[in-house]
């Protein structure tokens, strides 16, 4: 498979998730991740991890993005930049919870071990998340939106 190209505001993706990185509150795994998101219409949107004394309620950045996102009415991603210590992948939870809005959305891997204005890698979110689950095998499609539906009625 072909390398997708960086969108051509990769770096004013970049610059966001590693300022809102600065945000998240990591006191447990000191593990601080910053996201940022970007519509099709030029939004941006970010989000930072957001941990819990009882561990299982912390979320994710990528999803504290997204979440963020939908609550101003923004739905249609194009890419996200996620920026992290090491080896900056996005977990199987918010692989699966980005796929539901855009499987084919550009994921920008942003490593902190790189100084900023080093093109991150650049994938497929199909790519990381191949046969993601669907309520509908045969439809790879993003589920219909109701209240889209109704504004076109
Ligand atoms: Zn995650």
């Amino acid at each position: 498979m072909a390398t997708p190209h960086l969108p051509s505001q990769w770096q004013t993706l970049q610059t966001h998730a590693r300022q809102v990185r600065q945000h998240a509150w990591a006191p447990y795994s000191r593990f601080s991740v910053g996201a940022a998101l970007l519509t099709t219409t030029g939004e941006i949107i970010t989000g930072c991890n957001v941990e819990n004394a009882s561990y299982g309620l912390t979320i994710c950045a990528e999803r504290a993005a997204v979440c963020r996102a939908i609550a101003m009415g923004l739905r249609d991603f194009s890419a996200i930049c996620i920026t992290l210590p090491g080896i900056p992948v996005p977990c199987g939870s918010c692989r699966q919870f980005l796929t539901e809005f855009n499987p084919e959305m550009l994921v920008l891997l942003d490593s902190l071990d790189q100084p900023a204005g080093t093109p991150p890698e650049c994938v497929l979110l199909s790519e990381l998340l191949p046969r993601a689950f669907s309520l509908n095998h045969n439809d790879t499609r993003p589920p219909v939106d109701p209240a889209r539906e109704q504004a076109h009625d």
